[in-house]
């Protein structure tokens, strides 16, 4: 199924974006201001043209209005990544994801109707953090400002025990949502199934929960 796509800003993140929906063979119209950048995505994005999203008529001309869901990822420049998200919720399109530069940004970007902002340099940060903490967390993905899912690896001070014996309920507050061991995930984990070496654990929680959690078992 081939869907349209559009990124406006071919920087590093947007650039990446547009590679990654290309190679899935989807439909992608690539937009920057620069030519330089814009002639790199020549190759493989299906368009991939000059304009500044700054210009309604210009956005307009490159018919954006049929297009399902477009990426704004212009950084530096908050001002015209503001206008352009304007001028796309105006032109009424379905799906608006904006990178927001910091939280100011993307209170903005909220208000004047982005369905999704992202926030890829603090939200990478937090991830390596935590991953830094442990080599054991392999993920961590923030639910809202205080909650969280990670990703964990059983570690020496969990391995041989059920979920019983760690009682990670009570003693965390924390919830195991799901185990996987190899290639097989159960999302409705035995309470008294011993924990084996390479299993791991999905868990989820408040923020102080999940550092508790951390900081003792994982
Ligand atoms: P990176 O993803 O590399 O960190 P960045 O977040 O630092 O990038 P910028 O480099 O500021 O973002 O912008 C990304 C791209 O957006 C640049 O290639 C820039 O030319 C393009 N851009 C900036 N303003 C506009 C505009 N009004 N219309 C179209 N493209 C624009
Ligand atoms: P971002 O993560 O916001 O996209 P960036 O990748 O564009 O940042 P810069 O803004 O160039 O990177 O640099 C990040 C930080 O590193 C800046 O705060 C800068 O002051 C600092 N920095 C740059 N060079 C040095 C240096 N030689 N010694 C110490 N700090 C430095
Ligand atoms: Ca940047």
């Amino acid at each position: 199924m081939k869907r349209e796509f559009a990124v406006i800003g071919l920087g590093r993140f947007g650039g990446s974006i547009c590679r990654e929906l290309s190679m899935e063979g989807m439909d992608v119209l690539a937009i920057d201001v620069d030519e330089d950048k814009v002639n790199e995505f020549k190759n493989f994005a299906s368009y991939a043209v000059i304009a500044d999203s700054t210009d309604e008529a210009a956005l307009k001309e490159l018919g954006i209005k049929n297009i399902d869901h477009v990426i704004v990822a212009i950084g530096d420049n908050i001002q015209a990544s503001i206008l352009t998200t304007v001028i796309l919720t105006d032109l009424g399109i379905k799906k608006i994801t904006v990178k927001a530069q910091n939280d100011y940004h993307e209170k903005i970007l909220k208000k004047i109707g982005a369905d999704q902002v992202v926030h890829p340099e603090r939200d990478m940060g937090k991830r390596i953090a935590h991953n830094i903490i442990s080599n054991n967390i392999l993920d961590y993905l923030e639910l809202s400002d205080e909650h969280s899912i990670v990703e964990v690896k059983v570690g020496e001070r969990m391995l041989g025990k059920t979920l019983v014996d760690l009682d990670i309920r009570a003693n965390y507050g924390c919830n195991v949502v799901a185990i996987k061991r190899g290639k097989e995930i159960n999302v409705s984990p035995s309470a008294d199934d011993a924990l084996q070496k390479s299993d791991i654990l999905i868990v989820i929680g408040a923020d102080n929960d999940i550092s508790r959690f951390e900081r003792h078992l994982v």
